[in-house]
């Protein structure tokens, strides 16, 4: 299974005729927020794979249909277009996906801005959700789509790029094998991009990176092979 996961910044590498080359065959795309539709719907066209997003904090507010349906949290049929993926989990291809939308309040009012309780809510009703994916698949969650980062990972002080400590409890409750987060702009090679938290990799998608996932035979779930 190779992923392509993108946030934040429109790679002009991938936004071009030779998207395909580069990337090479890609079953799945994971948007982690902060980029325009336009650049998501080319990614997911020239590609001929489904998209599953969370959106960031400059993404444009929800339109009122998109906002029921992200409020009433229910299953969802996979589109072939994006999958908004707040809140929700989702069985793909054998893979069990799941997000959380947006960062930390800074700006009143503002979409997709959120304080650390109303995200430990979030959290609490995400796991209640990700249970049943334990009685039925025997695990909780492969990979875990957020924008932002968790505390004290890949995060900073000023507080619009502090990280959700409530991510990390859910990352020791699920385990899952990947958290994939954006919102953290890497501006040369020595920022930190990829960390291990107990048997989660976490990783900066700033940008763009292709994952390879192979099955693991012995617990239904997925191993890391390469990142790239
Ligand atoms: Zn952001």
């Amino acid at each position: 299974m190779r992923i392509l996961t993108v946030s934040d910044k429109i790679e002009p590498v991938l936004y071009g005729p030779y998207l395909r080359e580069r990337v090479g065959k890609i079953d799945l795309v994971l948007g982690c927020g902060d980029l325009p539709d336009y650049y998501l719907e080319y990614l997911i066209g020239l590609l001929d794979a489904p998209l599953f997003y969370v959106h960031g904090n400059h993404d444009p507010a929800r339109d009122v249909e998109d906002a029921q349906r992200a409020t009433a949290g229910q299953e969802f049929r996979v589109s072939d277009w994006g999958n908004d993926l707040h809140g929700r989990t989702v069985h793909y291809r054998g893979l069990l996906l799941a997000g959380l939308e947006g960062c930390r309040r800074y700006s009143p009012n503002a979409p997709f801005q959120y304080t650390e309780a109303e995200v430990a809510w979030q959290v609490i009703n995400l796991l209640r959700r990700l249970y049943w994916n334990r009685l039925r698949y025997g695990r909780y969650l492969d990979i875990l789509i957020t924008h932002a980062p968790p505390r004290g990972i890949h995060d900073a002080e000023d507080l619009p790029h502090q990280g959700f400590a409530s991510y990390l409890k859910l990352l020791r409750a699920c385990r899952p094998t990947l958290m994939i987060h954006g919102h953290t702009h890497v501006y040369n090679r020595n920022n930190v991009t990829e960390t291990d938290f107990g048997a989660t990799r976490i990783i900066n998608t700033y940008g763009y990176r292709v994952l390879e996932l192979a099955p693991q035979w012995e617990t239904g779930g997925w191993e890391l092979v390469r990142s790239s």
